[in-house]
């Protein structure tokens, strides 16, 4: 963690042997927000003081475990509140691994992490946050000033022959600390409540938060000598005697919310490798909040000592919105992060379990397809990372995906297997095509041809699905196809429809017409002809390679901005089409607006496709088009302005 403050400055002042210290500024403005502008909720500090405890006592407890040296003091390990209502106190104590002085200023004088401060200025905002996700920003500590005057802390660290110190201040200004003497090992903070804030030394109230946040604390909580919780490791526990409410009650206690999981998932395993995993799918996902990247938030344990929280390495990054717990006994105890990274069993627990959670979503498309319904609607972006990221698991993640298509109601969703169910015989390949919303996708020119023949079409409305169907590029041997490409293996037309381009077989025009668009658009396309498959639009641009489409290339456009060069595309048109009849007419009696009209239209064919297009000399050219248009005379003639009646 990088360090804020220089633990060894030296205090600002000392007073009669009371070192002064101010606050950094981030831990400043945390501090006036949690006095000032909070006062709902204020409960949440007990879950945080207790949990800090938890924490201390996890990391005394691993110590011991893996201590050689026999440093770490066999003390039990508990955690004990003390309420004294008519003094206005609430103490908790536990005997963890403290804090030396040092830790003192690093921990409780300044915040490491970066997204505390935005959060916080969020909370008091009250923009749809949470005071309950204040532990997830690593400012628990300060929520203590929601309820206090005034905070002690007294500690001493587990270190042999360390000092004690008392920690002491009122939220605004600084802190002071100065030695103490006669302090066992672990750490009490002692609340001097504020005078609205009475109930908080209330034994009743206290036991009434601890059994709604921090039940499941794995070590014994004491409230006024009396012990309140029981202490057990739900997960290494038989999974059919746990009721459906412990397993909600766990999952709201690791993870910290009020809100019930989707789903979870259960199991344990003995060979080829022991592992006791219990995942929960949260209800909402936060990502899409603008958090950011989530953490992964699974603790890694071996034989219920904790090793690491938020472990990493054992689950892909894609799996990172899961919360939970994963027990393993075959994991050293005194495993680091790095050998964790390049450790061949975690990389085996992590398959492990990435395959379970799999299966664990197939079954659930099984057995409860309104719950994967649900499921894919908030997750599915997390499947589709899996599909790019994770080849590993390419091939089962593509059995999850889900779309809708040109022959689904809207908001209606079929999977892969279920398209090439439907595929007639005579189709070879799966399409997809992709565009804002199904409207601006209908009325585009890429439909046409899939409308003609009445075929199936995938739609991508974000273009990072693109990326998806890239990566596949196949399932169940069927080449996935994307509707811009320049070579479709189409079904011939359905007997009885009308193919776009049937009776063009000599005509002398053609040639011509290529010969001029190839002329005028010579530097944006690789190549002009007449097209079979339109029937309405007048151009249509084509995917030579068809791997990177229109989207995929405005996507990479709009994160790199100039540096990706445009690719180009061959250009086809209709020679039916009346727009492109008069504009070859016109190409001899005015060639200078023909030209600037067949541009436009160029510009028209790229919006289609979604390619980056030069909007600044579209509206020059449009404008000059306009000007030309309101001075024209109006046509002698009225004939049918298309010959083909367009949509
Ligand atoms: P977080 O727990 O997310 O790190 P907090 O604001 O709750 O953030 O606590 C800040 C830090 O203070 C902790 O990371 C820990 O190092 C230290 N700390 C807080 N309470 C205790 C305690 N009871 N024993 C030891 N260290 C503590
Ligand atoms: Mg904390």
């Amino acid at each position: 963690m990088p360090k804020k403050t220089n633990p060894e400055k030296s205090s600002d002042r000392v007073e009669n042997g009371v070192e002064i210290h101010t606050f950094q500024a981030e831990v400043a403005n945390v501090l006036d927000i949690v006095i000032n502008s909070l006062y709902t909720d204020r409960e949440i500090f007990i879950r945080e003081l207790v949990s800090n405890a938890a924490d201390a006592l996890e990391k005394i407890r691993h110590l011991a475990l893996t201590d050689t040296s026999r440093t770490v003091a066999d003390l039990p390990l508990k955690i004990e509140i003390d309420l004294d209502e008519a003094n206005r106190l609430f103490t908790i104590t536990d005997t963890g691994i403290g804090m030396t002085r040092e830790e003192l200023i690093e921990n409780l004088g300044s915040i490491a992490h970066s997204g505390s401060i935005e959060f916080m200025k969020q909370l008091a905002e009250n923009i749809k946050q949470d005071i309950n996700l204040i532990g997830q920003f690593g400012v628990g500590f300060y929520s203590a000033f929601m309820v206090a005057d005034k905070i002690r802390v007294k500690t001493r660290s587990f270190r042999p022959d360390s000092q004690g110190y008392e920690w002491s201040s009122t939220g605004s200004g600084g802190y002071s600390i100065v030695p103490r003497d006669g302090l066992s090992r672990g750490t009490t903070v002692i609340l001097e409540l504020k005078s609205d804030a009475t109930e908080y030394a209330s034994s009743y109230r206290i036991r009434r938060a601890i059994n709604k946040y921090s039940n499941f604390v794995p070590f014994p909580i004491l409230v006024n000598k009396e012990k309140i919780n029981t202490v057990e490791a739900i997960w290494t526990r038989n999974r059919n005697e746990i009721k459906k409410q412990e397993y909600v009650e766990f999952y709201k206690f690791i993870s910290a919310v009020q809100e019930e999981p989707l789903d979870w998932l259960h199991f344990s395993t003995d060979a080829p490798l022991s592992l006791n995993a219990l995942l929960f799918i949260p209800g909402e996902n936060l990502e899409r909040f603008g958090f950011g990247k989530l953490d992964l938030n699974v603790d890694l344990h071996c034989r219920k000592v904790l090793i690491e929280r938020h472990a990493r390495e054992i689950l892909p990054a894609w799996l990172r919105f899961l919360h939970g717990i994963v027990d393993s006994e075959d994991i050293p105890l005194n495993i680091s992060r790095e050998t964790m990274q390049d450790s061949a069993l975690v990389r085996k627990i992590n398959r492990a379990l990435t395959s379970k959670f799999i299966k664990h979503l197939d079954e659930m498309i099984r057995d409860d397809p309104k719950q994967y319904g649900i499921f894919w609607k908030t997750f599915g972006g997390f499947i589709k990372e899996g599909i790019v990221t994770d080849p590993d698991h390419r091939e089962a993640l593509s059995r999850l995906l889900r779309f809708e298509t040109s022959k689904t109601a809207p908001g209606e969703t079929i999977s892969l297997d279920q398209y090439v169910e439907r595929m007639p015989d005579t189709q070879k390949e799966i399409y997809f095509i992709t565009g804002f919303d199904r409207k601006s996708i209908d009325s585009g020119p890429y439909m046409e041809v899939f409308r003609t023949r009445d075929i199936e079409i995938i739609y991508n409305f974000d273009p990072v699905d693109d990326f998806v169907m890239t990566h596949l590029a196949s399932y169940r041997d069927k080449n996935i196809i994307s509707a811009e490409s320049e070579k479709l293996d189409l079904p011939p037309v359905p007997t009885g429809t009308d193919e776009p381009g049937r009776e063009r077989a000599g005509r002398e025009d053609l040639k011509q017409m290529g010969d001029w668009f190839r002329k005028v658009l010579q530097d944006k396309i690789l190549d002009a002809r007449p097209s079979g498959r339109l029937s309405g639009s007048p151009l249509i641009l084509l995917n030579p390679e068809g791997r990177i489409t229109g989207a995929m290339q405005q996507l990479l456009h709009s994160l790199n901005h100039d540096k990706v060069p445009a690719m180009k595309r061959t250009l086809e048109f209709d020679p039916d089409h009346s727009t492109i009849q008069k504009l070859f007419k016109m190409k001899d009696s005015d060639p200078e607006f023909a030209q600037t009209v067949l541009e436009q239209l160029y510009d028209h064919a790229a919006m289609s496709a979604g390619l980056p297009v030069d909007t600044r000399e579209m509206i020059k050219r449009m404008d000059s088009i306009l000007s030309r248009s309101l001075t024209m005379k109006k046509p002698s003639s009225t004939g049918s302005r298309r010959k083909k009646s367009a949509k």
